[in-house]
């Protein structure tokens, strides 16, 4: 079993998908082993995106995520990472494929829903970050 840390991005909230996107993960066979909902201010958004800080699309995405509350979980189980971002589809909702979360839900590239970790390095950094407490 595996470990990935996703996150229910503000316009999820905003628009009254948490329980859809939630069903899908569940559905799958994915477990909810941590939440947290919130509103995260600019640092934070700065450490969960350190690999984009310096790109052109980052102010307005930090805009963006921390426009309001959000979900974030640690998802597990086999093949947790890359099964949760085959769920997720690709990053820009106009072009991901039918089926998946962004491609049935989002019509966005920047308010795509949702974030899952890429990597076993990057689902360790991040659960991390967004739950310390977590062994
Ligand atoms: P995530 O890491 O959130 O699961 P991803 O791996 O598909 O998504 P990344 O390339 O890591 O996408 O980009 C992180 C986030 O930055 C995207 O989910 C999206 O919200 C935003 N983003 C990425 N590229 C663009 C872009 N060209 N224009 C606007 N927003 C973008």
């Amino acid at each position: 079993s595996e470990r990935t840390l996703v996150l229910l991005k503000p316009d999820a909230v905003r628009r009254g998908l948490v329980g859809e996107i939630l069903s899908r993960y569940e559905a799958k066979g994915l477990s909810i082993e941590a939440t947290w909902f919130g509103q995260i201010d600019a640092a934070t958004s700065d450490a969960h995106y350190a690999e984009h800080v310096e790109r052109d699309f980052y102010p307005p995405l930090r805009t963006f995520v921390t426009s309001g509350p959000m979900m974030a979980l640690v998802l597990s189980g086999e093949s947790a990472i890359d099964v949760v971002r085959l769920l997720n589809g690709a990053t820009d909702g106009r072009v991901a494929a039918p089926g998946t979360i962004r491609g049935d839900l989002s019509l966005s590239n920047r308010e795509n829903l949702v974030h899952g970790s890429d990597s076993p390095e990057s689902a360790t950094r991040e659960i991390g970050l967004w739950f310390p407490d977590l062994v």
